[in-house]
């Protein structure tokens, strides 16, 4: 192989130590995935309140070290972690993480900005220079933004180059000018169009200094170009993808952790090979969600945070048309208070065939995947998705809006086709009719045992591991390091 790259990763969330959603995911896959690789890669967050730090056997990586904030210094710790065999840093200050959530805080930028600069403080002090950073999402843009503004008149941080992966456009981070001074940027960026007057946008600005730039699938990287995805930042990512710097990597799944073959919370095991055995996993499902225990009933499963985004208005709407069959549906989900009530309803409008789980419970998510015949994900647009992938590991075959990383990683099953090549049914357009004709297809093929059983083998043995997408990361990050050297 050619010459191991060292690589550090950032990112607000990362799995083990603090989930939220898909971010930790990608965050606490990739970096080992990379790793397998033979290459140095190194992960860092914030030190939330919430991770445990007994339990990850968390020490201190050095001794307090001054970070720079405006014209003043910050003394801040950095502890040292190594869950799944990837080096983590993981920065505390009590002020500003030391707090109950991850986001959705009034000072959101000034925290997430804090963080950069004191991973950058620490690699220096500490002497171990990545080739590359790797940003994702607005939290941690300060970083591509100050290496390539006032970092690089430093010969330390110079000659560092910058991926940064978009995981949702939609959110910008958006905050006062004030940030700037606090941040060390005055007087070393300019406005940008995209961003409003007196104001700096985060991702507008991971976009527009980093070397290279990706979003996790190949259709939303197109989506995002258009004024329906791009969320404003359509015409800064034109110009991006115009100089070569913009493409889609589709996400990974971490297949050791998330296998059917071994996972501790199904009732009973099996792989593609002995998929007879499922049944029992759908029957304990069944229990557990207090519906009757019927083989013969196809079972749907829907597991999201419960916003807009996931396609829960068109879902609602096809509620009464989908309950007048023979069917049984599982929700497990936590979100907005509107859709909460709506989903909440459903048990007792449709009892014996609706169950509702209105939480975040890991454990339980992994039932359903196990023992649901049918996973839904009509989401309005989705940058990647991890459901999905999940739930074909598992053997449970996806109904979803053809959209983003969805379009990427399920093939509709062509009813007139008779070789049978599809991984599941999709849908194009965003309206309850298309969403219900492609769900009472799924419906329709269900009672045909033997093309269910082929669409499950097939979704099952579908590659969505890292193996091929770490790959195309390692040679982003050349690609990162060429047009750096260029620039
Ligand atoms: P997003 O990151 O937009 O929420 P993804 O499909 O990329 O969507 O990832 C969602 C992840 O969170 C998956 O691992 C999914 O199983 C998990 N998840 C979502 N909601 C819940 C829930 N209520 N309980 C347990 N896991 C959940």
């Amino acid at each position: 192989m050619s010459q191991p790259l060292k690589v550090l990763y950032l990112a607000a969330e990362a799995a083990p130590y603090a989930k939220v959603g898909g971010l930790a995911d990608v965050a606490g896959s990739l970096p080992k995935a990379l790793r397998a690789l033979g290459h140095d890669v190194r992960l860092a967050l914030p030190r939330h309140k919430a991770v445990d730090g007994a339990r990850w056997k968390l020490k201190l990586a050095a001794a307090p070290f001054p970070v720079p904030v405006g014209a003043d210094h910050k003394m801040t710790e950095a502890l040292e972690g190594a869950a799944e065999g990837v080096p983590a840093y993981l920065i505390w200050d009590e002020h500003y993480f030391g707090r109950d959530r991850v986001y959705g805080y009034d000072d959101d930028a000034q925290r997430f900005v804090f963080f950069g600069r004191a991973i950058l403080a620490f690699i220096k002090q500490s002497g171990w220079q990545p080739d590359v950073i790797h940003a994702n999402d607005w939290h941690t843009a300060f970083v591509p933004t100050w290496l390539a503004t006032a970092g690089k008149a430093d010969p330390f941080y110079a000659p560092i180059a910058t991926a940064y992966t978009i995981h949702n456009v939609t959110y910008h981070g958006t905050t006062g000018k004030a940030i700037l001074p606090f941040a060390g940027l005055e007087g070393h960026v300019h406005h940008l169009e995209v961003e409003p007057p007196g104001a700096v946008n985060w991702m507008a600005r991971g976009i527009y200094h980093s070397d290279v730039i990706n979003t996790v699938s190949k259709r939303y990287a197109q989506e995002i170009l258009t004024p329906e995805f791009g969320a404003g930042m359509e015409g800064l990512l034109k110009h991006r993808h115009a100089e070569r710097r913009l493409c889609g990597i589709l996400n990974g799944v971490d297949y050791d952790q998330w296998n059917p073959a071994t996972d501790p919370h199904l009732a009973q095991r099996f792989n593609s090979e002995s998929l007879d055995a499922r049944a029992l996993n759908k029957a304990a499902l069944q229990r557990e969600a207090g519906l009757p225990v019927r083989e013969g009933a196809p079972l749907i499963g829907f597991i999201s945070r419960l916003v807009d985004q996931k396609g829960v208005d068109v879902l609602s709407t096809v509620l009464d048309r989908l309950f007048a069959r023979d069917v049984q549906f599982v929700l497990l989900g936590a979100g907005e208070k509107r859709h909460e009530e709506i989903f909440g309803a459903l048990p007792k409008r449709f009892p014996n065939k609706a169950a509702v789980f209105l939480k975040f419970d890991a454990a339980l998510a992994q039932k359903i995947y196990g023992g649901a015949d049918i996973f839904l994900m009509p989401s309005q647009f989705e940058p990647c998705g991890l459901g999905q992938m999940i739930a074909m590991r598992y053997g449970s075959v996806p109904v979803v809006r053809a959209t983003g990383g969805l379009a990427d990683s399920v093939s509709d099953l062509d009813a007139a086709n008779a070789t049978r090549k599809g991984t599941g049914f999709t849908f194009g357009d965003y309206t309850s009719d298309a969403f219900w004709n492609t769900l009472e297809r799924a419906l329709d093929v269900f009672r045909d045992k033997k093309t269910w059983r082929g669409l499950q083998e097939r979704c099952m043995k579908a590659d969505f591991s890292w193996n091929a997408s770490a790959k195309k990361y390692e040679e982003l990050y050349r690609k990162a390091i060429e047009f750096h050297k260029s620039s």
